[in-house]
């Protein structure tokens, strides 16, 4: 009968490796193998399911001599490699099924390995610290320290008019002047008696002097955090408060997050006695909170000494314990409007962020201008998630880049986020951008890339064997700054030389084919197109005129640049430009297209069955903001007409590719 019960048992850890192996392989991409390699993925034995990486190490140890272990962040399994294969085998021998009490905590998982080709994880990306934010270390000693959390009576004032409150159990008490949290702001005419305790005034006094603060704060902030308590993301009423916020952080460390409206957060560890200063960006755009979890992960190597961001170097991740942590919190009340630079996130400019539609470009200059606000401002600040929503590469462009000799010289005038960078190895590829935040994605990722407009290339005429143009000259709004865009892109080329050019369509529609931006109407996220998400966006503003009235406005305009006729297009003229209905066809060749900055990416099935804790909360989800990109979409014959009217060129071949229009040019 025990022969029997081992069986059984057998067969269910067997059952259950198996879905282990099923679930890595469907909602993480990775490949478990049935061959024994030096390599194991470990699942239920990762920091997102609060397995710590010294007891994860102390075990895998046990079987041989460990080369890797590598925990990513927030995931329930691990990877481990081994100096030998039969030390791993020994490893998935034993760690199948095997029960591990994690920690302290009295709660067990089961362990399920499975081998893997090879460790694997993408590479960490060094994250920089938002800008405008510091944090300075030791700023208080360890007997200031105490003398500061021993004058917050906690208990002894429960009636007074600054009694404690306790916020999702978080402790908070309020000097100087209280922040009411229904209208997010201060009684400004209302100071609490007392002011700001005593003590505080030696500390605010060394840190004007040491020039981390212009200002001496008169509002004081106290909050204690017990491990697994937290403070939702947000950002400090801009009109409550002037630009410096400082946060003493003491009796321990914790991670803090930071958000960008573009989705990019950083984890920004406070260590014990440190002092944060926000001011300017991370002040006002971006917002701070702290998770609710009893656990930080935070680099192993940097525990309790080193400041500044968690990067993701994921073989040496660690779980630290949080611990009691009470942070003083130091403001300046404002007595006049914000007038900051951030009016999207700005309540003192509420209302007065009425856009109205720029009109048409008339010259030079208009076009300039229009192309500054409305292409690369956009670009820079949606430059983090629309290089998230850029993976896969068009077929026909890679067909392009491959079908090129060995060792010729390329550049990709607007590269973006360089995804065409990396295609052919035997290419030597040289990317430029308008795009800083592009340029610094593709640095990120070993490319060759450098800041430059598509109107003059900082490189020698006759220096490239090829060039491509992808998804860029649209962006230029008028006709004699496009063809100028063609004509840079044959400066380049050597004789010989060719060049591949996409421009988005007028024609969304062709040969009885919807292109793939109208079909992904209703489709599934994560896409490889033009916009993530969203139907129709109108500016906001009461001036906006209905398009068809609009549309008819503009009808009667005389056009003056035949070469934008022949599609049925109604030129805009003297009209404000249309904004466009994301994934319907355009009723106008000059148009602003709406970009929806969505928060984050959601995660998907972040468990291998047990997971203890949550690896990180439910975010506020704050409606997403809007930018708005220029376009010119060409219609049929426009871009070749363009291309055949400049000298020293013929126009190879010219095509339709899912929405756009396409030439390869060749240098005579
Ligand atoms: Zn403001």
């Amino acid at each position: 009968e025990d022969h029997l019960k081992v069986r059984k048992m057998k067969k269910k850890i067997m059952r259950k490796q198996l879905r282990a192996q099923h679930t890595l392989m469907r909602h993480e991409g990775i490949e478990c193998v049935s061959h024994a390699t030096q390599s194991l993925v470990i699942a239920n034995a990762g920091l997102g399911n609060g397995m710590n990486r010294k007891q994860l190490l102390k075990t895998v140890e046990e079987y041989g001599l460990v080369e890797a272990l590598l925990m990513p962040p927030n995931k329930p399994y691990s990877f481990v490699k081994y100096g030998s294969t039969e030390e791993a085998k020994k490893a998935f021998d034993a760690l199948n099924g095997k029960e591990l009490m994690l920690g302290d905590s009295g709660q067990n998982v089961v362990l399920y390995s499975n081998f893997v080709e090879k460790v694997f994880w993408k590479n960490a990306v060094p994250t920089n610290l938002p800008p405008g934010l510091t944090v300075i270390e030791k700023v208080v000693s360890p007997e200031e320290e105490r003398r500061m959390l021993e004058s917050i009576d906690w208990i002894g004032d429960e009636d007074a008019q600054n009694a404690q409150k306790t916020l999702k159990h978080r402790k908070v008490k309020h000097f100087g002047y209280e922040f009411r949290y229904d209208n997010n702001n201060v009684d400004k005419d209302k100071p609490l008696p007392g002011g700001l305790p005593e003590i505080c005034s030696l500390f605010l006094e060394k840190c004007l002097k040491q020039g981390y603060i212009k200002h001496k704060p008169d509002q004081l902030t106290v909050n204690q955090y017990e491990p697994g308590q937290g403070i939702p993301p947000h950002i400090d009423t801009h009109s409550a408060f002037e630009d410096e916020i400082i946060s003493l952080s003491l009796g321990a460390e914790i991670v803090m997050d930071f958000k960008h409206p573009d989705g990019h957060t950083v984890a920004v560890l406070l260590p014990r006695c440190s002092l944060l200063v926000m001011s300017g960006e991370s002040r006002y755009l971006w917002t701070h909170g702290i998770t609710p979890r009893k656990y930080d992960i935070i680099q192993a190597s940097e525990l309790g000494q080193k400041v500044g961001t968690i990067t993701a170097d994921v073989g040496d991740l660690t779980l630290n314990q949080r611990k009691t942590r009470t942070s003083f919190t130091f403001r300046k009340v404002r007595r006049s409007p914000c007038n900051c630079i951030y009016p999207s996130v700005c309540d003192s400019q509420k209302g007065q962020q009425r856009q109205v539609q720029p009109l048409f470009p008339h010259n030079e200059m208009e076009a300039s201008e229009l192309e500054q606000e409305y292409v690369h401002k956009v670009y820079e600040e949606i430059a983090t998630h629309f290089s998230s929503t850029r993976h896969s590469p068009w077929p026909r462009i890679v067909e392009f880049l491959r079908s090129l000799p060995e060792g010729s010289i390329v550049a990709d005038v607007g590269c973006g986020n360089g995804k065409y960078l990396g295609i052919n190895k035997d290419l030597y590829m040289i990317g430029c951008d308008r795009s800083k935040n592009l340029v610094d994605i593709c640095g990120e990722k070993n490319f060759q890339a450098f800041v430059g407009d598509a109107l003059s290339v900082p490189m020698r005429s006759g220096s490239c064997d090829a060039c491509i143009s992808i998804a860029v000259i649209h962006h230029f709004s008028t006709a004699e700054r496009r063809l100028a865009a063609l004509r840079e892109l044959a400066r380049l080329l050597r004789p010989g030389g060719t060049a591949l050019i996409y421009v988005w369509a007028m024609e969304q529609e062709y040969k009885n084919q919807k292109s793939k931006y109208l079909k992904e109407k209703h489709g599934n996220k994560d896409k490889e197109e033009e916009i993530s998400s969203g139907m129709a966006q109108r500016l906001p503003g009461d001036q906006m005129p209905e398009s068809s009235s609009q549309d008819s406005a503009c009808t009667d305009q005389p056009l003056d640049n035949s070469k934008d006729k022949g599609c049925g297009a109604k030129p805009v003229a003297d009209c404000r430009l249309p904004v466009h209905t994301n994934r319907t066809s355009f009723h106008s060749q000059d148009l602003l297209v709406p970009w929806h900055l969505k928060g984050g990416t959601k995660k998907r099935g972040e468990s291998v069955e047990t997971v203890l804790f949550p690896a990180g909360s439910k975010e506020s989800q704050g409606p997403s903001p809007v930018f708005h990109r220029y376009y010119h979409v060409f219609c049929e014959g426009e871009l070749e007409a363009a291309c055949r009217s400049l000298d020293g060129v013929r126009v190879q071949k010219s095509y339709y590719d899912q929405g756009n229009w396409c030439v390869v040019l060749e240098k005579l």
